[in-house]
C-alpha cells in the first residue's frame, strides 16, 4: 500500500513542480514513506535522517518530508525531536500535502498533519489521474480497520475502516487499463471487508474484469472473517480471478487466535479452505504467521504446525511477534526469545520447502506468464505465473503486457526459469 501511495503522493506534488530524481544529492525534497507495522520503526526514520543530514552537510538542506504510519504514530513529537525533519504527514493526510509544502515554503511553518480523513483525501485523489501504466498495477479500494486486533497498529495508524466509493474505484481501474495495466491488485489492510452502499469486493472484481485490457484481477490483505459467501462464490463465476488466495490466519492455535483477538476459528478457517478447493481445486493459499505471541505455548506452535501441514501454503510472510506501541498486546509478557527465534526458523523451513516443491512440481510444464518486463540487462524477460511466482524466460520487449506460454525447466524457492513456447510444443527459435 505505501507503493500505491507513493505513486499517488507523487502524481499530487508533480502539480507543484516536483520531479523525481534518483540522485539523492540532487534532491531538494526528500520524502520518507514509513511503514509502523513492525519492529522499531521509529528508530529507523530517525536513523535515516541522519544519514540525509551527513548527505547534505556542505549542501542546501533539503526540504525533508515524513509520511506513512510512523507519521501518523508518532505526530508533532518527530518536529520535537528532530528539527532537520520540516513537515510530518499521515496516511489519510495526503490530499493536504501539496498546500502544506507550499505553506511551509511560503511561511517556513512546520506542520504536522494527522487527521484521519480518507473520504477527503480519496476525492482529491480521484481528481487527480493515477499516472502509473505499470503491467500490473495497484488500486486501493479501502483503508483502516476496525478490527483491532490485539497485535496491530492499523487500525490506530490508518484509521477507522473506509471503502472508497464504487464508482472511483471503476474509473480509476478504467484509467489504469487506459495507460496499459493488464493486472490490478486492489488493495486495502482488510480487503474483503470493503462495502461500500452495499457493493462488496466481489462486485469491484466482476466489473473490473469487464475491463478488456484487463487480463488477471488479485486482491490483498484479506481477513479470514471476510470471506463472506458472495467472494467465495466469484472463484466460481470470474475470468479473470487469479487462483492464490492470500489469507492470513496469523496462528493455527484457536486459544492463540482468542488472544489475538483475531474473532475466527481455525474451524472456520478450515471451511473457507475447503469449500474454495471445492469450486476449484486448483486455488492455492498463502499466509501471514506472528510466531512467538504471548502465551504461545508449544502446543499451540504445533497446532500452527499442523495447520500448514493441512493447507499446504504455497508462499507465506512469517515474522516474530513485534509489540506496537498503544495496542493492547504492547504490555504482555514475551516468550523467551531464543524459542521464538526456533520456532520461525522451524515455520520458515517448512514453508520454504512447500515454497519449493510447488515449483518444482512444475517443471516441464507449459505456465501462463503475464509479462510483466525485460531483466536489467535487457537479456530476458520477467513476469508472473497465475500464483504471483516470479519467471524469467527468454521473451522478448514485445511480449511485455501478454499473457504468453512458458515451458518451466528449472525452478528455485523464488524464481521459476523457462522457454517461451508459441504453439502448444513448439519453442520459439
Ligand atoms: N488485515 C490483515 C489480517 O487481518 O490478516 C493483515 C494486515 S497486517 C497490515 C499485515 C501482517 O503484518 C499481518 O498479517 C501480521 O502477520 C503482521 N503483523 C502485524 N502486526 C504485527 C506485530 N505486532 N508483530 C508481528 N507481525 C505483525
Ligand atoms: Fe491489523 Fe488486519 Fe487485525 Fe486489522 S484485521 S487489526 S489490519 S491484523
Amino acid at each position: 500500500m505505501n507503493e500505491y501511495d507513493s505513486n499517488r503522493i507523487f502524481d499530487s506534488i508533480k502539480k507543484i513542480g516536483y520531479e523525481k530524481t534518483e540522485n539523492y544529492e540532487d534532491a531538494n525534497c526528500y520524502l520518507l514513506n514509513t511503514c509502523h507495522i513492525r519492529d522499531k520503526a521509529k528508530e529507523k526514520v530517525y536513523h535515516e535522517i541522519g544519514r540525509v543530514k551527513k548527505i547534505f552537510r556542505s549542501r542546501k538542506k533539503p526540504l525533508v518530508i515524513i509520511a506513512g504510519c510512523v507519521a501518523q504514530a508518532e505526530n508533532a513529537e518527530m518536529l520535537k525531536r528532530e528539527p532537520y525533519i520540516d513537515l510530518v504527514i499521515g496516511p489519510q493526510s495526503y490530499h493536504k500535502i501539496n498546500d502544506t509544502i507550499l505553506n511551509f515554503i511560503k511561511k517556513k511553518e512546520k506542520i504536522e498533519e494527522t487527521e484521519f480523513d480518507a473520504v477527503s483525501k480519496f476525492e482529491y485523489l480521484s481528481k487527480i489521474k493515477n499516472k502509473v501504466s505499470k503491467v500490473s498495477s495497484f488500486l486501493t479500494i479501502q483503508e483502516g480497520c476496525d478490527k483491532f486486533c490485539h497485535f496491530c497498529v492499523v487500525p490506530y495508524t490508518r484509521g477507522p475502516e473506509y471503502s472508497r466509493p464504487f464508482k472511483q474505484i471503476l474509473d480509476e481501474a478504467k484509467y489504469l487499463a487506459d495507460n496499459g495495466s493488464k493486472e490490478i491488485i486492489l488493495l486495502g489492510q482488510n480487503v474483503n471487508a470493503y462495502d461500500n452502499e452495499g457493493y462488496r469486493l466481489s462486485d469491484l472484481i466482476l466489473n473490473i474484469e469487464k475491463l478488456p485490457e484487463i487480463k488477471r484481477v488479485r486482491y490483498t490483505t484479506s481477513h479470514p472473517k471476510d470471506m463472506t459467501e458472495d467472494l467465495i462464490e466469484v472463484y466460481k463465476t470470474s475470468k479473470k480471478l487469479m487462483p492464490l488466495v492470500h489469507l492470513p490466519v496469523q496462528s493455527g492455535s484457536n486459544k492463540t487466535l482468542r488472544s489475538m483477538n483475531r474473532k475466527h476459528t481455525i474451524e472456520e478457517y478450515l471451511t473457507t479452505f475447503d469449500k474454495l478447493k471445492k469450486i476449484n481445486p486448483k486455488i492455492e493459499f498463502s499466509s501471514d504467521f506472528i510466531i512467538g505471541y504471548p502465551g504461545e505455548e508449544d502446543k499451540d506452535f504445533k497446532d500452527t504446525l499442523n495447520l500448514i501441514e493441512k493447507v499446504k501454503f504455497i508462499n507465506s510472510f512469517s515474522f516474530i511477534f513485534s509489540p506496537r506501541p498503544g495496542t493492547v498486546a504492547e504490555n504482555l509478557d514475551l516468550i523467551d526469545k531464543k524459542i521464538s527465534i526456533e520456532r520461525l526458523e522451524k515455520i520458515q523451513n517448512i514453508l520454504f520447502q512447500n515454497q519449493i516443491q510447488m515449483n518444482k512440481s512444475l517443471e516441464n510444464k507449459i505456465v501462463d506468464v503475464l509479462v510483466e518486463n525485460l531483466t536489467d540487462d535487457n537479456s530476458k524477460a520477467f513476469g508472473r505465473s497465475e500464483y504471483m511466482t516470479s519467471i524469467i524466460f527468454n521473451g522478448k520487449k514485445s511480449d511485455i503486457g501478454k499473457i504468453v506460454k512458458v515451458r518451466i525447466n528449472e525452478s528455485n524457492r523464488n524464481t521459476l526459469f523457462g522457454e517461451i513456447i508459441t504453439n502448444l510444443g513448439q519453442k520459439v527459435a
